[in-house]
């Protein structure tokens, strides 16, 4: 069998089976090799009686007294107890539904079970434990790999195959030069994948595993200089700046210097003759949308266009707005290309684009999707990065000759980080708020004293204050009934507060219209107390909210939460974030606080991470980053550093073998790259 034969070679996977992987991307044998297992079960840890711990799984050894008791209680909901006896205590086995159970145990005959053992009511339980009869153990106290439930897959079935795979005559390509291998002290990765699915000793899943990552390491590290390589000379040349400078002045207010200085970073990229590729990092209301503004200004005094992409059309019609006010003056055209627009309208536009007559083109990701022909695309700037991934830029930059990108996040990654991440992006900080904000006050209540915040809303609204009520879910969950929900949180604040503010409610499963005149309204001050959900996290700019409400606090993530709050204290009022949350739990009292105490993005990032770990942080759809098996590069900041290295070795070499590694290497950089796909 070869890495990429498909699994249809295999016997004993049926179509269904077969199917049901496919679905959760296991199509040939590379992938199932790939899939490695979630955790190892290691039933070599025995417990005794006097000292167990509730929560973990032990081993016990256990003499059966007798065959047991099989209660069945009613349709095929049924108890098996075995009584057992425990280094003289007694015990009971329970299994639930399991009746076929019944004969397999022979009285007075010493078994291993493997299972979390409970104290109740002066009994002793093990409930569902694995077992064994102690004289012929067999595999049971070997590691045991844990895979990730696939839905119409039962667990045993991964295992089952990967066995017969390495019965058979596996190859696994290895083209790593002995070189490497050797001076870094690795397996071969036939040993390493057997190592990982069928470890003998936990030594051999450290070690297989440290294989694995390297490989996803040096992966990581050539691709970021082969794409470093690919910088060009750009053939855009901006060679006007005069208009810059009285452009600036014409702005309502005066930049901060961390503006001021994004703008001199861009500059210097546009005059260095390569293509720019710039990641702008600001907080929430730190003001980017304005560096976007002359950045398109410049473009347009050179004669080219800029094409600006948001993460939703909400935005995309929010930043149109803005666009066209701040460039008023100018006689620089803007328009709005969305999937709502009436088709004759959207023909009209794209006409116009193509021959050169627009601009500034600002859109959603349609404007990747359809075939927008430019006139001359200029500069490309992606909005809030987190939502695109690395297909999507280099998509759009096809469609001009190589043009300039600019990037926007709100999404805080420290500086090394973002090199590993994003390779050869440069990035600017925007690490002041603009003048004259100020700080959000913010607090944690309980649910119980939600009529005193509604009041307070009420009181704000009184003062011609507009202020937003945030919950999780649209509607109510049967499963999560403590979880609030916009439509019954509607009624709610209805009934409670007079009935001259006008209420809207807003969210994703609304139709885009009614969204757009929401929106609309909510900006024109025609509706008072607006109940969303997240939807509203990016780009409602409305300086007269001076309030939101977030119910069911705790199902945010911290950077959401940060993220939300941004929506408030935009103008000059004193503006309050209430995070109200049921919950008791120690982690989320933890992490309340770390946005009651918190203003700056990039700290509450740095806490987030402390608490959640870096498993979500760097979810891999976040980032839109190559998939990342087993390497977790925060952790793993070394390996990263000496993979670079040798990257750079193998990049400078011209040793055919290294040669052949390095492509082999890339090729499959660049397979992963194409396989992230939106959202
Ligand atoms: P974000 O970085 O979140 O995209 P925005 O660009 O939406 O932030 O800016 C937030 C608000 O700050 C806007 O109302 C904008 O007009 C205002 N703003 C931006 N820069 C300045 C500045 N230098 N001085 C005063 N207000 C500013
Ligand atoms: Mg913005």
């Amino acid at each position: 069998m070869k890495w990429e034969d498909s699994l249809d070679k295999i016997k004993g996977v049926g179509p269904k089976r077969r199917e049901a992987l496919a679905t959760a991307g296991i199509k040939t044998v590379g992938n199932l090799l790939s899939y490695y297992p979630r955790k190892y079960l290691d039933r070599s840890v025995f417990g005794s009686p006097e000292l167990f711990c509730e929560d973990q799984e032990i081993s016990l050894k256990a003499i059966v007294l007798d065959k047991g008791r099989l209660n069945r209680i009613r349709g095929n909901l049924s108890i098996y107890t075995v009584p057992l006896l425990w280094e003289e205590k007694k015990l009971s086995a329970v299994f639930f539904n399991q009746p076929y159970l019944k004969n397999t145990f022979q009285e007075n005959h010493d078994y291993y079970f493997y299972g979390k053992v409970k104290k109740a009511y002066g009994e002793i339980k093990i409930t569902n434990p694995q077992f064994v009869i102690a004289s012929n153990p067999g595999k049971f106290f070997e590691l045991t790999p844990v895979y990730r439930k696939i839905q119409g897959v039962p667990s045993s079935v991964i295992p089952k195959i990967l066995s017969q795979l390495f019965a058979s005559d596996l190859e696994i390509p290895d083209s790593m030069p002995e070189e490497i291998r050797l001076s870094e002290k690795l397996m071969d990765m036939k040993s390493a994948l057997k190592g990982i699915h069928f470890p003998q000793k936990a030594e051999d899943v450290i070690r297989g595993t440290e294989r694995l990552k390297f490989n996803e390491a040096l992966k990581i590290n050539m691709g970021i200089i082969a794409s470093a390589r690919d910088k060009s000379y750009s053939d855009i040349a901006i060679n006007l700046f005069s208009g810059l400078k009285a452009f600036i002045s014409s702005l309502p207010y005066d930049l901060t210097n961390s503006q001021e200085s994004v703008i001199g970073d861009m500059v210097a990229d546009l005059k260095s003759g390569q293509v720019m590729n710039r990641l702008v990092q600001g907080d929430v209301g730190s003001g980017k949308t304005v560096i976007a503004v002359i950045a398109a200004c410049l473009m347009a005094q050179n004669g080219y266009q800029t094409a600006y992409m948001a993460p939703t059309e909400i935005l995309a019609q929010q930043h149109g707005r803005s666009f066209r006010e701040l460039l008023r003056n100018t006689g620089i055209t803007v328009e709005v290309v969305t999937g709502s627009l009436k088709a004759k309208e959207k023909r009209e536009i794209l006409d116009r684009v193509a021959k050169g007559e627009v601009s500034v083109i600002i859109g959603t990701h349609a404007l990747i999707q359809q075939a927008v022909d430019y006139y001359n695309l200029g500069l490309v700037i992606t909005d809030e990065q987190h939502r695109f991934g690395v297909k999507q830029r280099s998509q759009l930059s096809l469609k001009g000759k190589k043009p300039h990108t600019m990037v926007m996040s709100a999404t805080p990654i420290p500086r090394t980080l973002a090199l590993i991440l994003y390779g050869d992006l440069s990035v600017s900080y925007i690490d002041e708020l603009p003048k004259g904000r100020k700080p959000i006050k913010t607090y944690c209540y309980n649910e119980a004293s939600l009529h005193k915040i509604l009041g307070f809303i009420e009181a704000e609204m009184s003062k011609g204050r507009q202020t937003f009520v945030i919950c999780p879910f649209i509607e109510a969950s049967e499963e999560l009934e403590a979880v609030r929900d916009t439509e019954s949180v509607y009624l709610e604040v209805q009934q409670k507060i007079e009935s001259k503010y006008r209420l809207g409610c807003l969210h994703g499963r609304l139709k885009s219209d009614d969204k757009e005149s929401i929106i609309k309204a909510f900006n024109q001050g025609e509706i008072d107390c607006l109940v969303a959900t997240s939807i509203i996290e990016v780009g409602i700019d409305v300086p007269n909210v001076s309030t939101m409400v977030i119910l069911s606090a705790e199902r945010f993530g911290l950077s959401q939460l940060h993220q939300l709050r941004g929506r408030v204290g935009r103008g000059s009022h004193q503006s309050f974030c209430f995070l109200v949350t049921n919950s008791k739990s120690e982690e989320t009292i933890a992490r309340m606080k770390v946005i009651v105490n918190n203003r700056n993005g990039r700290k509450i990032a740095d806490e987030d991470f402390k608490l959640r770990g870096p498993g979500d942080y760097f979810g891999f759809k976040q980032h839109g980053l190559p998939k990342l098996g087993l390497l977790n590069p925060s952790e793993e900041l070394a390996l990263i550093k000496r993979t670079k290295e040798i990257a750079a070795i193998i990049f400078e070499s011209n040793n055919l073998e290294m040669m052949t590694f390095r492509n082999d290497v890339l090729k499959s950089f660049y397979i992963d790259i194409a396989d992230i796909s939106f959202n």
